[in-house]
């Protein structure tokens, strides 16, 4: 999240214009989708509208009866948008205040905890990783739920920063890193202190590699949707072609379009594309969908755009399954029997 990650070719300013209007639609799906809107104003460097944003937000919510899922998170992401922006005294209050209220939710803290992180306040950010680990994971734990890995792997990174010895948590740290570069690699201090150094590609990948690994919470929110393929259940595929006969050449068959939804994503899957999920389609929020564009809901044109909205309101559901899990049809089989078996 920070300002010179990689855009991936997105128009931040028309993705979170795109998500605000998404929002006025859907009321009930605003909180998730005003975030998102306001990740990407950060990310185009809108960051005064940002703010307005996280206020228009915490207007709406906060206090008994308030209507937010997660208040602290987005004071959290408010107070780390503000200190960009020259907003220290304020950013700094607004921490102090999520500290003392102790959120129950590691992603407040991860942020806050950056946010200090980025602007040097490396002891202070070890202090906040810390507390939350001692409220969020119970001692002993060695399998702390997955949402908790970042706290582990954030207070690791900055621990090597600060040159202190391993302690337990850095150690289930390790153990908990999956990718092909160890923690202890990726957080080496000379590493990152040599960032000076000679080979300007050895320098440009380490500077990538710091950055991939930072702020990865705040970059996932600016990815709005997961990339989500759509898909109708028995039902309403069925009312949706008697209403709308001219999809038939979208949807030849029920067993085709199953067929056609676990290739689309086995193809994305395998052409590296992360963060993938199936949504769920309904004949009348197809309908309304298709009204809120003004077109007619016979243009198969219209199903990625409705699939994306889906998604955009939170609506995706993480593919695949587990192999043990249903499987997204609905057969009531298990996944790795049904769509996921290996295809001969
Ligand atoms: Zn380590
Ligand atoms: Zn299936």
């Amino acid at each position: 999240m920070r300002p010179d990650t990689p855009a991936e070719n997105v128009d931040h300013s028309a993705e979170a214009a795109r998500l605000e209007r998404t929002a006025g639609l859907y009321p009930e799906d605003a909180e998730a989708l005003l975030l998102r809107a306001a990740a990407h104003l950060e990310l185009s460097g809108a960051r005064p509208e940002a703010t307005a944003l996280y206020d228009r937000l915490l207007a709406s919510g906060e206090g008994p009866g308030g209507g937010l899922d997660n208040p602290a998170l987005v004071r959290a992401l408010k107070a780390s948008n503000l200190w960009e922006y020259g907003h220290e005294a304020e950013a700094r209050a607004i921490i102090d205040g999520i500290r003392a209220s102790a959120p129950r939710d590691p992603a407040p803290w991860v942020i806050v905890a950056e946010a200090l992180e980025s602007h040097d306040e490396l002891e202070a950010a070890e202090a906040t990783f810390t507390e939350a680990a001692r409220l969020l994971i119970p001692s002993g734990q060695d399998t702390p739920p997955q949402p908790a890995h970042p706290l582990l792997f954030g207070r690791h990174r900055v621990r090597r920063m600060l040159g202190v010895p391993h302690d337990e948590w850095d150690t289930l740290a390790d153990t908990l890193h999956t990718s092909p570069v160890s923690l202890d690699e990726l957080h080496d201090p000379k590493r990152v202190w040599s960032l000076g150094s000679s080979n300007p590609a050895e320098l440009e990948a380490e500077i990538t590699r710091l950055r991939a690994e930072l702020g990865t919470y705040r970059e996932a929110l600016s990815r709005p949707f997961p990339v989500a393929i759509l898909h109708w259940p028995a039902a309403e595929f069925q009312e949706l072609l008697e209403a709308y006969p001219a999809l038939a050449t979208e949807y030849p068959s029920y067993e085709e379009h199953l067929a056609r939804t676990e290739s689309a994503l086995r193809e994305l899957a395998a052409s590296g594309t992360g963060n993938l999920g199936i949504v769920t389609g309904t004949v009348p929020s197809y309908e309304a969908f298709a009204a809120s564009e003004s077109a007619s809901p016979s243009d198969a044109t219209l199903l990625p755009q409705y699939a994306t909205t889906l998604a955009a309101r939170g609506r995706a559901v993480a593919w695949p399954p587990g192999r043990d899990s249903g499987c997204w049809c609905g057969s009531g089989r298990g996944y790795g029997e049904c769509h996921g078996a290996p295809t001969a």
